[in-house]
């Protein structure tokens, strides 16, 4: 029932790890001051909302409601909100608070926060500690700070993805200042994998995607790859060999990187954004003998989400992707571990009133 401070709200949830998900109820909070109310149009379904639902990173709390590739409609505002009104479409990324106060969220890093950031799903809200509940439901309440513009001339659904793996792709590329004639990598052709090509493409780099079969070859170019090198035949890899300035690694299971490193040139960095559930085999040979670097990136803060959002919209960049029903989740998390995506899922939520 809807008392004066929750609102009755269904999602789709997984109840443990081996369980398929399943129309589930929960309640929102009355937004509080600073917070709006989203009504969610669209959410994009990531490989991490597969890992979370199926306890791979062994810190799932159950019922657990996936979904950060948020898109919607404002439809209430709490008394101090000053960036949105009722009305406004807005978008909710991987993030819904921070403490605001430590030295990470002062640089506008709040995915580093020291306090650990609150994440959209499967974390500790700060106030009442229970645990996140995602975007696939019908809405979420989020402190405006959390909540991000969405550039009038892009496309909603498409949009979606933007708020995971288009920051995840971005931020990276950005950091290690991918630019004009350089020959960049990006490592899997999936949602995060798309991105980067068209990011790195957007930057005026050279881009090679590795895949595992030539099956993706036409796509690949379509999005702005220059060319396709097929992971798993050494003698096509061995061709590439220290020519690479910058490699971005979106593997989601366990998978050799001493076969990518290899392929940097003296000094070259490599990142890896893809969360297989195992360590990762790293050879020291793969990165003292030409000083490769090796790091790693996490989504990307929220002042860097928005100017990701903003290059989108003048560059006309949205995702590839297919709309699904909220009842075909099951199905889609089945065809995501089979590479079988074009390039990220949506659900239209419409599908769950
Ligand atoms: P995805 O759509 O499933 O894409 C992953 C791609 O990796 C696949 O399309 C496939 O490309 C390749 N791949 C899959 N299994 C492989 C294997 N066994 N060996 C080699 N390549 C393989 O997943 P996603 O949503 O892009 O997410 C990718 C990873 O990033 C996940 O682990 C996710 O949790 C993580 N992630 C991290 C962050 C972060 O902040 N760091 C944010 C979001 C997601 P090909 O078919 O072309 O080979
Ligand atoms: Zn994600
Ligand atoms: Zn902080």
């Amino acid at each position: 029932m809807t008392t004066a401070t929750s609102i009755k709200t269904k999602t789709y949830a997984a109840k443990s790890a081996d369980k398929p998900l399943e129309l589930f109820e929960i309640e929102r909070r009355e937004p509080r001051a600073g917070e709006v109310l989203i009504e969610i149009l669209f959410c994009g379904v990531c490989h991490s909302d597969i890992h979370q639902a199926r306890n791979e990173w062994h810190n799932t709390v159950y019922p657990c409601v996936p979904g950060h590739e948020i898109v919607g409609k404002v439809t209430k505002v709490g008394a101090d909100v000053t960036r949105f009104k009722e009305g406004d479409i807005a978008a909710v990324g991987c993030l819904v608070d921070s403490c605001r106060t430590c030295s990470a969220c002062a640089e506008d890093l709040e995915q580093h926060c020291e306090e650990g950031p609150t994440f959209t799903y499967n974390g500790e809200d700060r106030t009442t500690k229970e645990n996140t509940c995602g975007g696939y439901s019908q809405r979420i309440v989020v402190d405006e700070h959390f909540v991000l513009k969405v550039p009038k001339n892009l496309d909603l659904a498409a949009t979606a993805p933007l708020l995971c793996a288009g920051i995840t792709t971005y931020s990276p590329i950005r950091r290690f200042n991918v630019t004009v004639g350089q020959k960049v990598g990006i490592v899997g052709l999936g949602g995060l994998g798309h991105m980067g090509v068209k990011f790195a493409a957007a930057m005026g780099a050279h881009v090679a995607v590795f895949s595992r079969s030539r099956s993706k070859e036409a796509d690949a170019k379509r999005l702005g790859a220059k060319e396709v090198v097929i992971s798993t035949d050494d003698a096509e890899m061995q061709k590439h060999a220290g020519t690479f300035d910058f490699i971005l690694d979106t593997v989601a299971a366990d998978h050799d990187v001493n076969i990518y490193l290899n392929l940097l040139k003296r000094g070259g960095n490599m990142c890896l954004v893809g969360a297989p559930e195992n360590p990762l085999n790293v050879a020291a040979f793969s990165l003292i003998f030409q000083r490769h670097n090796l790091a790693g990136s996490l989504i990307g803060g929220i002042k860097e989400t928005q100017e990701m959002l903003d290059f989108c919209g003048e560059k006309n960049i949205v995702c590839d992707i297919e709309l699904i029903t909220i009842d075909q989740i099951n199905e889609a998390y089945e065809r995501v571990l089979k590479s079988d995506v074009k390039y990220r899922f949506v659900i239209d939520m419409k599908s769950l009133q």
